[in-house]
């Protein structure tokens, strides 16, 4: 469950108030802004504390230092993805009891922090803006996919090299309706990184703005929606996700949600870990 947060006493976010716009901010630079247990809580207090303020008009999350997140903190550095990962160290990665408990375990503490809070931060029925820099990879686009408007910094790059610990992606599947479904099996197949700019062609990206301007700029535009009638911008908010959710945006989460548990259960029965840590022995069982 949800850890209680004390809003004066954040350890890995940071909260301010200025005029009508609240900035909720990932401080974890010495981690690439890696989000655990703790970080997720803090910012869904965050975000609440911003819903409930009727002085808040419009919503930005940033990130302190030079990468946006490189995702969940897997081993508390930044490295856990890859043929060379360590499966020990890792182990203390999350906060669950998998160990005992099984993809039971799993399932139920990503559908409550993972899923569960990246869709409830999609529905706040205020505009939520997120400003990106550096690298935003696979748990970090999580955090910036559900906000309604992204600023990218000129060196921003997105990508969710998942797959490679034998998953078909993060817990959030928001790909395919974000950069459509043949860019979101590229994204997926290669894990290659993609660049602000082609993520701005494709439509996941508001603009693109040089780094030394990513605040100002999004703060800019935090402003300039901040003039608009707030029980307006909320009906607006509600009428395009409400259009999506029609479509089946989030049947096909939870479906997403579900395959990518099924890729924890097959790591497990093949290593006993709930990634695939080691490629070359994924290899030998699949022949
Ligand atoms: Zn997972």
């Amino acid at each position: 469950m949800p850890n209680p947060v004390d809003m004066n006493d954040l350890g890995h976010t940071a909260y301010e108030v200025d005029g009508p716009i609240a900035i909720v901010t990932i401080d974890r630079a010495d981690k690439a802004n890696a989000v655990n247990q703790q970080t997720l809580d803090e910012m869904d207090a965050c975000f609440s504390a911003a819903a409930e303020d009727r002085d808040v008009k419009v919503i930005v999350l940033r990130a302190n230092g030079k990468h946006f997140s490189s995702g969940h903190d897997m081993t508390g550095s930044d490295e856990a993805i890859g043929e060379n990962a360590d499966p020990e160290k890792a182990k203390g990665s999350s906060d669950l009891d998998w160990e005992e408990r099984g993809l039971q375990a799993i399932f139920e503490w990503e559908r409550i922090h993972y899923l569960g809070y990246s869709r409830k931060w999609r529905d706040i029925p205020k505009p939520t803006i997120a400003a990106v820099q550096g690298a935003c990879i696979a748990g970090g686009l999580m955090l910036c996919w559900p906000m309604d408007l992204i600023v990218a910094a000129d060196n921003a790059h997105f990508s969710d090299p998942v797959l490679r610990m034998g998953i078909g992606g993060v817990e959030y599947h928001g790909h395919t309706w974000e950069v459509g479904p043949r860019k979101a099996k590229e994204m997926l197949f290669t894990a290659r990184r993609f660049p602000a700019e082609e993520a701005e062609k494709l439509g996941m990206v508001n603009r693109v703005v040089p780094l030394d301007d990513l605040m100002d700029e999004t703060m800019t535009l935090a402003r300039e929606i901040a003039e608009m009638h707030p029980f307006a911008l909320t009906q607006a908010k509600r009428i395009v996700n409400q259009t999506q959710d029609i479509q089946g945006f989030y049947s096909a989460l939870q479906s997403g949600f579900d395959m990518h548990t099924v890729g924890h259960g097959n790591a497990m029965t093949i290593n006993g870990y709930p990634v695939l840590v080691n490629l070359s022995e994924m290899k030998k069982q699949n022949g």
